[in-house]
């Protein structure tokens, strides 16, 4: 199913392209949306529209969620962004960014060395003992090097 194996993880160039693509659109259209305000506010200085004011508008509208719609799909693949139902392919669409949020909260683990912590609330609590002083294990009943009763 996948043109390339080593791309399984990585997101492929066509849905890149696709995603700018959709992001430029939704620029485009973004101006032109913007445009009808300042065509009113200005009362038309460039002379774009001729009979309807609000033509530019609508057409930008639409860009902009035609726009919307191509990058999401560019960003998250087919089946990933919902255009069609594949849970096995939406699964493998995601696969970077789950994968990147995993990691995000592996480094997140780390730098607040929470891992230690775990490990070192899992040791066994140490009782010393009254006749020598050797650290013992919490449950055990006799001192391991004096053998006294604990
Ligand atoms: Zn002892």
């Amino acid at each position: 199913m996948n043109q390339n194996k080593n791309s399984n993880n990585q997101i492929s160039r066509g849905r890149k392209a696709l995603f700018y693509a959709g992001r430029i659109m939704m620029g485009i259209g973004l101006v032109l949306f913007l445009s009808v305000f300042v065509n009113v506010a200005f009362s038309d200085p460039w002379q774009l529209v001729d009979s309807n004011p609000m033509g530019p508008g609508i057409v930008g509208f639409i860009m902009i969620f035609v726009g919307t719609l191509i990058s999401s799909v560019g960003a998250a693949g087919k089946a990933g962004s919902g255009m069609i139902l594949d849970p096995e392919q939406a699964r493998e669409d995601l696969k970077p960014f789950a994968r990147q949020a995993g990691g995000m909260l592996s480094d997140a683990l780390d730098a607040a060395d929470i891992k230690e912590h775990l490990a070192a609330a899992k040791e066994i609590v140490k009782v010393r003992c009254r006749s020598c002083g050797e650290l013992n294990d919490e449950d055990s009943t006799f001192c391991k090097k004096c053998g006294e009763r604990m």
